[in-house]
């Protein structure tokens, strides 16, 4: 079964039509890439999957079973977490508050709660070094780190605290070809863990070095939904 499974969405807003129709699947250990200009809908769509938004029409399953969000908590309780492109990471607290930050509305947060603050540092020098960030970063205040660090440490944060489903809005959009590749390589680290990924993106490049599927949305449309094996590339 895929994870999220859409069919038929539709939204509105007023005359404006965000989305006309679009159907798609996500597995676990699946990266999918939704690529298309300002206004396609890009945003509209990732705002119904982290229940933001609900859909006018049509249906949205999570794992076999119909789901209508009234809120991101709900979502976020099926494992669906979404990193958004202002990242929600407080500049001048220290990298691993930031990695804890928000927990307790997330579905692993239980057990956290009752942990000490050497345990919660414990945790993030563990957690962040995997994800190459120096541990005498961990306790600076996250604003000095590059944007790329400062992605890795959202996503790291998702992904400790129960996602199944990865939402991740431009990631690579604010930064240069070094710390994208540090993304990009955690993003696919994250896939070989099994997580599905939604990755929203500009950059057919950047889509193309980790991606599974390809869909390009154009004014609320499906333009293209194809998998790795069906785009011919240039030899
Ligand atoms: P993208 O993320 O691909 O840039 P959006 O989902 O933000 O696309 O927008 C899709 C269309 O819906 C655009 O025409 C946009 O102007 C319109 N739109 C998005 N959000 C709203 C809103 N809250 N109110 C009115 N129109 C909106
Ligand atoms: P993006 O390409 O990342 O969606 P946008 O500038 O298109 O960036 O949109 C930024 C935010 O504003 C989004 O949350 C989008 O839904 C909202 N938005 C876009 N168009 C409109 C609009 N016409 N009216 C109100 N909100 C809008």
């Amino acid at each position: 079964l895929p994870t999220v499974k859409l069919t038929d969405i539709g939204k509105r807003y007023g005359n404006v039509t965000a989305l006309d129709g679009i159907s798609l699947e996500v597995s676990q250990g699946e990266v999918t890439c939704i690529l298309g200009d300002n206004g396609a809908g890009k945003s509209t769509l990732i705002k119904i999957v982290s229940g933001l938004i609900p859909p006018d029409s049509g249906s949205y399953q999570v794992s076999g079973s119909a789901v209508r969000f009234s809120s991101p908590r709900e979502a976020l309780a099926l494992g669906i977490a979404t990193v958004y492109q202002d990242l929600a990471l407080v500049p001048l607290m220290p990298v691993w508050r930031n990695f804890f930050l928000g927990s307790e509305i997330t579905k692993g947060a239980g057990p956290f709660r009752r942990l000490d603050i050497p345990a919660m540092r414990r945790t993030a020098d563990v957690e962040l070094s995997k994800m190459g960030i120096n541990l005498a970063d961990v306790d600076q205040p996250i604003g000095t780190l590059s944007g790329g660090q400062s992605q890795c440490v959202a996503i790291a944060r998702a992904i400790h605290f129960g996602a199944k489903i990865l939402i991740l809005d431009e990631p690579t959009a604010a930064l240069g070809v070094k710390q994208s590749g540090v993304v990009l390589k955690y993003i696919a680290a994250a896939r070989a863990a099994g997580i599905g990924v939604i990755f929203i993106s500009h950059n057919p490049h950047h889509a193309y070095l980790v991606g599974d599927r390809f869909i390009i949305l154009n004014r609320g449309g499906l333009a293209m939904n194809a998998t790795r094996d069906e785009i011919t590339l240039p030899e």
